[in-house]
């Protein structure tokens, strides 16, 4: 079923959705293109207070808001409760501060005056993924509502009542219906709706696949589209690092979210002279997670979000093994009911081994071993991905030159790739183009609007 709860603890199925019918779309769309007229109109500071009730709510609410996400996709209650309050911060930041990011710019032409607004595009619909259920929905619909939008949602199949959770939000916060429209359909409603000329620009967040069949369609009508997609972030370790402190943002970077993560720390790459003690380290730490239910607080092993996510992952395990790899710990399924698998590591892997470019999307991590700085580089940058990474050094100059030669979209020296509301979030090659979240994210789906004034017996 396309639309359905299960939870990932234990695989019962808890509920059912059944897909919009093709009418009942077109009512959807209709509503969005009315509302989009008056939404429009509104002053920023109107659409603040409803985006500020919204991040209200969703802290008042705090735990019920995470128990769905633990429900669908089983993310540890605590970083589920994390998940929220982020939410609410980037709507909270973006009610705060859409105004000033799209204040008109004023040019200085010749003559006359000339000034740059940020006019709303329209009608924009976005395709979400499951691993971050509001987080993901938030980054889309949050700066494209204050910027005057009005935005329609393809929520991930597995994480319905989060969707539905996210639409009553807007409504509770007192959004006309309209604004913010959550949509279960089929891909082939989706090609339709991306067709439909009532809509302006496209979003998605989710896999290469997914990416590169929703931007071709996008492109094949002409419209502005921002693609989030895979990615297979390095995690350099340099000779200077500091040791434990780096094994433990290693197992964070790994293992947040079982590992499924657009910016987990998938490619540990360490230099020699440190790899051994790393390695013992952090196959310690992984090795003493514990299985069980998320909603208990003593858990640090969760269940992967879905049956099929867990069948894809042990695949590539098995066919990194049989393509040379060595696992150091784990590579099997959990002998339990749910999605369970256990913390893996492999090494050895070779650039003919289909894992050196794969995206791991779960608690795999690639480890390799490298002579020096310009091999770890060397290898980071060996990737179809360019998305996130980070860098490990005592030697903060050190970090930031690293940074500066690494080809990805985020570089964060001695912290894992991580978000807040104020930093921009975004990659390039196979990770997709286009930014979400700060100042940046804001602009992605306005009319940059040239107003120009000059006297009308000014010369052509
Ligand atoms: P996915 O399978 O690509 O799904 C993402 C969304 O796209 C879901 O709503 C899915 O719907 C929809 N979808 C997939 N194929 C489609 C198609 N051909 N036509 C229309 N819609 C389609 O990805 P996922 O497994 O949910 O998420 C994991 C991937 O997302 C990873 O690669 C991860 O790295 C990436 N990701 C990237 C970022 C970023 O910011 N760069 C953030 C998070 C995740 P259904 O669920 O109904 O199939």
């Amino acid at each position: 079923m396309p639309y359905q709860s299960v939870n990932p603890y234990d695989g019962k199925v808890l509920q059912t959705f059944p897909e919009l019918t093709d009418k009942q779309l077109e009512a959807a769309l209709e509503t969005a293109a009315t509302c989009f007229e008056t939404w429009r109109t509104l002053s920023f500071a109107k659409r603040a207070i409803i985006a500020s009730k919204a991040a209200a709510v969703m802290r008042s609410r705090v735990d019920a808001f995470a128990c769905l996400v633990t429900l669908e996709m089983g993310k540890l209650l605590n970083e589920a409760r994390g998940e929220v309050m982020l939410s609410a911060d980037i709507i909270d930041y973006y009610a705060q501060n859409a105004e000033r990011f799209l204040a008109p710019e004023q040019l200085t032409p010749r003559s006359g005056e000339a000034q740059v607004e940020n006019a709303p595009f329209g009608m924009l619909f976005g395709v979400q993924p499951w691993n971050f259920p509001y987080y993901q929905l938030a980054r889309f619909a949050v700066p494209n509502l204050m910027a005057g939008n009005v935005v329609m949602v393809k929520h991930a199949g597995c994480v319905p009542q989060c969707a539905i959770a996210f639409e009553k939000l807007w409504l509770e916060a007192g959004a006309p219906a309209g604004a913010y429209t959550n949509l279960f359909i089929s891909y082939d409603q989706v090609n339709r709706v991306i067709d439909d000329p009532r809509i302006k620009g496209v979003a998605l967040t989710g896999s290469t696949g997914a990416g590169k069949s929703v931007a071709a369609r996008a492109g094949q009508n002409l419209k502005k589209s921002t693609m989030e997609l895979g990615g297979s972030d390095a995690f350099i370790v340099l000779e200077d690092a500091d040791l434990d402190k780096t094994v433990e943002w290693a197992v964070w970077g790994k293992m947040n979210n079982m590992g499924q993560c657009c910016v987990a720390a998938k490619r540990l790459i360490v230099v020699e002279d440190l790899a051994d003690r790393f390695l013992d380290k952090f196959r310690k730490a992984l090795a003493a997670l514990k299985p069980g239910n998320p909603m208990d607080e003593t858990t640090t092993l969760g269940p992967l979000s879905t049956e099929s996510a867990l069948a894809t992952l042990l695949a590539q395990v098995k066919r990194a093994i049989a393509k040379g790899a060595t696992t150091v710990l784990g590579g099997k399924r959990i002998e339990r009911p749910g999605f369970f698998m256990e913390p893996t590591i492999l090494t050895d892997i070779g650039k003919d081994n289909p894992a050196y470019r794969e995206e791991f999307f779960g608690p795999v991590a690639l480890f390799f071993r490298v002579k020096n700085e310009d091999a770890a580089v060397a290898l980071a940058n060996d990737s179809e991905f360019g998305l996130g990474g980070s860098v490990f050094t005592r030697d903060i100059a050190r970090g930031k030159r690293i940074a500066s030669r690494i080809d990805t979209g985020m570089v964060f020296v001695n912290h894992p790739t991580w978000t807040t509301p104020d930093l921009p979030f975004g990659g390039i090659k196979n990770s997709g183009y286009g930014r979400e979240l700060s100042s940046m994210g804001i602009q992605e789906f306005v009319n940059k609007k040239l107003v120009r004034v000059d006297s009308i017996d000014a010369p052509a």
